[in-house]
């Protein structure tokens, strides 16, 4: 039993002050100081420090481990330029990104507070480092194709993958999950049945949707710009599907959607009456060209959403503190201080709630994950300490995950 305190500590109730937790690799109570420490009188308390805050661990519900060899190779700022570059420079970069520069990244996700986090995995490769990271993981194999003469083949692969990722269960601190590419790369006959498959096994889905103008263009018309790249590449010149029978595909199955930001009116309420949620990658969004996603009408149609920092491709940085800064910046008519407070949450308890882990809140029977991160100064008031937070850390101070304590403190 050890027992822990903070000058702040962000419970379901809000901040608190004078505050303590018992834990071991759960969380055994949550009250005031006073109180733990008569109920639990042998056990030794760490103090976090001066302006010191804990957090529950953060989570990253969305992230390309495998494209992590990236920083200045691919061309921003319009998405079917870059889509045309990843192509191009595809086998160079997936060539330079071994265990060792994943398992850095994975450090660094580390270093910035993330103590979960969802991996999307196109080919596997990253299974093995994911499997030894001290982080929770939900192990997204994604399925893609849309060519009929090669689906088979494809999910066949696919199926490897899954099967893989299912056999490092339950030793290991690996959720195996699908992720399904998108609307327009993916066959509605293989999609219906990766679905099927997550639909028996209880497993976790997540879906590029409508991440682009030219995404929604060639799905609603079959044309744009998505057009000629698909006659390049593939010797085709109709979309697989439509978005309707797309989003119609995940009903009763509950669907972490990434990116949204195309999507209408109509296709968010749809996601909202199916209890459906959303990725918001925003710096992604914006050095692909893809505009911004309203999120005032997510809010306003209470989708849950996830700030997420996507893969190294299309980001600069795994931080999600990074992201949040960059989530304030853009959403610039939204309530500062509010806005703040939905993007804690947002990597809290909204994120554990779509990946149903028992992480993402400090209270009794919840996982011991948490992180300690210190402000620079003391706050005005406790509602501003989630934008203080957001705007002062770069990195946190501790680390705790299942109890186990990660990252040390330095000491004073
Ligand atoms: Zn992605």
């Amino acid at each position: 039993m050890k027992l822990i305190t903070a000058d702040y500590i962000y419970t379901p109730q809000g901040f608190k002050e004078n505050y303590a937790i018992a834990f071991d690799e759960t969380i055994i109570a949550v009250d005031s100081l006073k109180l733990i420490m008569e109920q639990f009188p042998d056990a030794t308390l760490h103090y976090g420090g001066e302006f010191s805050i804990l957090y529950p661990g953060f989570i990253n519900t969305h992230v390309h481990l495998e494209f992590s060899a990236n920083t200045t190779s691919l061309q921003y700022g319009n998405f079917m330029e870059w889509l045309d570059c990843v192509i191009e420079k595809r086998n160079d970069l997936l060539g330079q990104c071994d265990n060792q520069l994943m398992e850095n990244k994975i450090n660094e996700m580390l270093s910035s507070g993330i103590t979960t986090f969802g991996a999307i995995s196109s080919f596997g490769a990253e299974l093995e480092v994911c499997a030894t990271s001290p982080q929770r993981v939900v192990f997204f194999n994604e399925l893609i194709g849309s060519n009929p003469a090669y689906v088979d083949t494809l999910y066949g692969d696919f199926l490897e993958r899954l099967k893989s990722s299912q056999n490092r269960k339950p030793h290991e601190k690996i959720t195996p999950a699908i992720a399904i590419h998108s609307p327009y790369s993916v066959h509605p006959i293989v999609l219906k049945k990766a679905i099927g498959l997550a639909k028996e096994h209880r497993l976790l889905l997540s879906a590029h949707f409508l991440e682009s103008q030219a995404e929604r263009e060639w799905l609603e018309s079959g044309s744009g710009d998505f057009k000629p790249f698909f006659e390049k590449f593939f010797k085709t010149s109709f979309p697989v599907t439509t978005i309707n029978e797309f989003l119609g595909a995940f009903e009763n199955h509950q669907t972490h959607f990434t990116h949204c930001v195309q999507a209408t009116q109509n296709e968010l309420q749809y996601l909202s009456h199916h209890g459906h949620s959303i990725a918001h990658c925003p710096r992604s969004n914006r050095l692909l060209g893809c505009g911004r996603l309203e999120i005032e009408r997510v809010e306003r149609l209470e989708i849950p959403f996830c700030i997420a920092t996507d893969g190294l491709s299309s980001n600069y940085s795994l931080s999600l503190f990074d992201e949040m800064r960059a989530t304030l910046m853009i959403h610039d008519t939204q309530p500062l201080q509010s806005l703040a407070t939905s993007l804690i949450q947002s990597v809290t308890s909204t994120a554990a709630d779509v990946f149903g882990l028992n992480i993402g809140k400090i209270e009794a029977g919840k996982e011991a994950d948490f992180v300690m991160i210190r402000l620079p100064n003391a706050p005005i008031s406790l509602s501003d300490i989630p934008l203080q937070t957001i705007l002062h850390t770069k990195k946190v101070c501790e680390v705790y995950i299942g109890g186990q304590k990660i990252i040390a403190s330095p000491t004073f």
